[in-house]
């Protein structure tokens, strides 16, 4: 911890994420005991490419993402990115990889909401590995897009399409590339950030989600 964190931390002690207790770990015994049947880590895969996800997208982690994402509750980034730098598999998951890229959203949007969800989170996972660099000048969120959760499936890749680009190429060439989301749903947006990424040249992409929505 250096000096400023520890003067935050005193001013502003950790509390629990999800009740609000003042806490050590960003989430208190009581509460990761009630969130612990849905704390899963789990590495899948598609084809060729792998997905290692924490949670199911159902419950109290559902509610917590979504007030995290659209009620102006930045701070939870402390709690979500503890699920995944003090989780065994995850860690050993990550050793393979060289660089961190968080799914971006467009200017505007970052101006609108404050910040970015997977900024935070992917920015405090590699401070916390020795191996991964955090890069958000790469990958480009160069068009609005609808909300993809208002959509249907077919209509969420029409809908991502061309809407991302890439930046600094040679930055990720032959690199091994964790591309971060915080929900994974139909994979749309993962797939097609995944496939830009690749034809830009890195070696491979994985995808790192905190939940996976199964119900689509
Ligand atoms: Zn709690």
């Amino acid at each position: 911890m250096n000096f400023l964190e520890s003067v935050l931390t005193f001013i502003f002690p950790p509390t629990c994420g999800i009740c609000g207790k003042e806490t050590e770990n960003y989430i208190c015994k009581a509460c990761a005991k009630k969130i612990q049947e849905n704390y899963m880590p789990q590495i899948i895969t598609y084809g060729n490419i792998k997905h290692c996800y924490i949670f199911q997208y159902e419950g109290i982690i559902r509610e917590k993402i979504l007030q995290y994402k659209f009620k102006d509750k930045a701070y939870l980034y402390k709690m979500f990115s503890e699920f995944f730098i003090k989780n065994e598999k995850v860690c050993r998951f990550l050793k393979n990889y060289d660089i961190i890229i968080p799914v971006p959203m467009t200017k505007k949007k970052i101006a609108k909401r404050g910040y970015n969800q997977t900024e935070l989170i992917a920015k405090e996972i590699a401070k916390n590995t020795e191996n991964l660099e955090y890069l958000n000048n790469i990958l480009i969120k160069q068009k609005e897009t609808n909300i993809q959760s208002t959509l249907g499936k077919k209509e969420r890749f029409n809908n991502v399409k061309n809407a991302y680009k890439i930046q600094n190429m040679q930055k990720i060439k032959e690199k091994n590339i964790i591309l971060f989301d915080d929900i994974y749903t139909t994979g749309a947006t993962c797939m097609e950030c995944q496939k830009i990424i690749m034809q830009a040249g890195a070696k491979s992409v994985a995808l790192l989600t905190l939940a996976k929505d199964f119900e689509k």
